[in-house]
């Protein structure tokens, strides 16, 4: 390809709304074009490296038994209804009607579709094992689309369902996909971490997430990780050893009594108006799951994960409350207490969470929802606790764990300190069991002539946000430093001037050589001055760069590897065979 005819426009500067640095230097460097809100045209250069990806990705899951299909892209409404998730899925779903009135959606993932087609076709037991995969765009109504690729509303994806006969089977080909993630990521030039998660909203019990591990801004999910044993989960779902509070050995209030705290609104205005550590105060915070107030009681000192509190509930949506609601919660039930001095007694009827954080709390300090008053020296039994639903028919306090993780807790298994870091999901891989076979009656005849339902497994990979994720973990101030398996062309060969035919005709001569090895290669034959094609080059992150400029006096091209900046003096023949044999070796 000559860089006169590629269609590529680089800009001057970095787009506005561009706050990381692969949705920046995709945009600078002319891959994406923003068509609207998380909508982005995939132009010459990005569909390039987005085919390498899907490629890999196609030889491996092949490689590992699955195979391809592909499925529609709209979806109607009944299908939503039969799985339950018509009314779960929340306004991510992109819901449509069409001229007959018929209500459709744009898939954001296709567990249903699939189920059907496993419904029609696999009926019995000798049928299974099956994955079938397909990748595809997919389109999701996300609340903040941003980052560029990372975190589009319409974006490419690799989407695999299994169904076997029984967990063994779906054991075995979990493990299966692991492993054919770890090629497909090693091959792309990714490092990635296979860490513990949460189901989310396709459901499911056991799931693990492929990360790519950042330094950068875009990393949106917090890992923790064991460095003495392997453990690793993402902050929705990691957990750690309780420790007892650390108290100063003191003896605070021995007696139980409601005192004045004027103007103690934050945790940290309360112990130092009562001069005790923040251990000793139960915190009550507010939140509104499912349009449904919830009350999450947690010890002062520690902070309450979200997922974690949703699932407890059971619930799809979750949000702290606001200032109004809570003054309507608190209306309801008769008491005008501002925020900073809700408690959990009098909540009758509204469900309560209790971290285990709060079980060996003793004559610790509550707010009892009176505005400017705790209750100090309390204990459990204290708090009235027997109208929480789950507390009434099962007689005692029931906790969960609903506590964030903070580095320097305990790791549950090795019992060393957990480091945390940053990680962009990549891909995922879920064991969903019969929770879309059960509902949608997705059953095969077994080798005893029982009707059972399939149990699935369901396993994703961002085709998109994989090539964002790479510029994340690979790029310098100058641009992109694509991995070679994934670079939209593998080579640049500059003439520093096109007015020199010497530098020209070796370029070319290069070129052509390259061409006809079956190399990628860009020929930057514009009239540029050498220092604008040299910035393009290392923004557009050409893997390699070969110069014909003075050196040629000397029979000498130069040849630049973007990922280390080392250059070589080679002969034009030399230069052509060392592209040639990186690109052989390309796994
Ligand atoms: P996230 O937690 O980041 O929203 P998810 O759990 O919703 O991801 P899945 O539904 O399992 O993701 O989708 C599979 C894969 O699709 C993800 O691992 C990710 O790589 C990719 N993906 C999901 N949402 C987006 C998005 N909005 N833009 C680009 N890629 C996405
Ligand atoms: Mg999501």
């Amino acid at each position: 390809m000559k860089m006169s005819k590629l269609f590529v426009q680089t800009l001057r500067e970095y787009p506005s709304d561009a706050e990381v640095v692969s949705h920046k230097m995709l945009a600078r460097a002319g891959y994406i074009r923003k068509l609207t809100s998380g909508v982005y045209n995939f132009l010459p250069l990005m569909w390039r490296v987005l085919k390498k990806i899907e490629t890999i990705v196609r030889e491996e899951m092949d490689a590992s038994g699955a195979q391809e299909l592909l499925m529609p892209f709209v979806q109607p409404k009944e299908l939503w209804e039969e799985s339950g998730r018509w009314d779960a899925y929340g306004k991510e779903l992109m819901r449509l009607k069409d001229r007959h009135d018929r209500i459709m959606c744009l898939g954001p993932t296709h567990e249903e579709v699939i189920t059907a087609i496993a419904r029609d076709g696999l009926k019995s037991y000798k049928q299974l094992p099956v994955n079938l995969y397909q990748i595809q765009s997919k389109f999701r109504d996300e609340v903040r689309p941003r980052y560029g690729l990372l975190r589009g509303r319409e974006f490419i994806m690799k989407d695999a369902y299994s169904f076997d006969t029984d967990e063994a089977g779906l054991d075995k080909e979990y493990e299966n996909m692991a492993r054919a993630y770890k090629r497909i990521f090693d091959r792309c030039g990714l490092d990635t971490k296979m860490v513990q998660s949460d189901s989310g909203a396709i459901g499911g019990s056991v799931s693990h997430e492929f990360m790519v591990i950042t330094d950068t801004d875009a990393g949106e999910n917090d890992v923790f990780y064991c460095n003495n044993c392997d453990y690793s989960a993402n902050s929705n779902h990691a957990v750690s050893k309780l420790q007892p509070a650390v108290v100063d050995g003191k003896e605070y209030f021995s007696k139980n009594e409601t005192i004045d705290t004027p103007n103690t609104h934050s945790i940290e205005e309360l112990s130092k108006f009562l001069n005790i550590p923040s251990t000793l105060i139960l915190k009550t915070l507010v939140y509104i799951v499912d349009k449904k107030p919830v009350l999450a009681l947690i010890r002062a000192d520690r902070a309450v994960e979200e997922t974690k509190l949703m699932n407890a509930v059971g619930g799809i949506e979750i949000r702290i409350a606001s200032s109004a609601e809570i003054a309507e919660l608190m209306a309801n039930k008769g008491f005008d207490a501002v925020p900073g001095f809700i408690g959990p007694k009098g909540m009758d009827g509204i469900t309560i969470i209790i971290d285990e954080t709060v079980r060996d709390m003793k004559n610790f300090v509550v707010g009892v929802n009176q505005t400017d008053k705790h209750q100090v020296g309390a204990n459990l039994s204290d708090l009235g606790l027997n109208s929480h639903p789950e507390v009434a028919a099962g007689g005692s306090i029931i906790y969960h764990d609903i506590r964030l993780v903070e580095e320097g807790d305990i790791c549950p298994e090795c019992g060393k300190p957990l480091l945390v870091t940053k990680g962009i999901e990549v891909g995922n891989i879920f064991k969903l069991g019969t929770k879309y076979s059960k509902p949608m009656n997705a059953v095969y005849t077994d080798i005893n002539g029982e009707m059972k339902p399939y149990i699935m497994g369901c396993y994703g990979i961002g085709i998109s946000r994989t090539a964002a994720a790479a510029v994340e973990a690979h790029h310098d101030e100058f641009g992109i430093k694509w991995p070679l398996s994934i670079a939209p062309y593998h080579v640049v060969v500059v003439p520093v001037s096109t007015n020199d035919e010497i530098q020209m005709s070796t370029a070319e001569k290069i070129y052509e050589d390259l061409l006809k090895s079956g190399v990628e290669v860009v020929l930057d034959d514009r009239d540029e001055r050498a220092g604008v094609k040299f910035k393009d080059a290392d923004l557009i992150g050409f893997p390699y760069r070969i110069t014909a400029g003075k050196t040629l006096t000397e029979g000498l091209v130069e040849c630049k590897i973007r990922e280390t900046g080392e250059v070589m003096k080679l002969t034009p023949e030399k230069a052509v065979e060392f592209v040639r044999n990186a690109v052989a070796n390309i796994k």
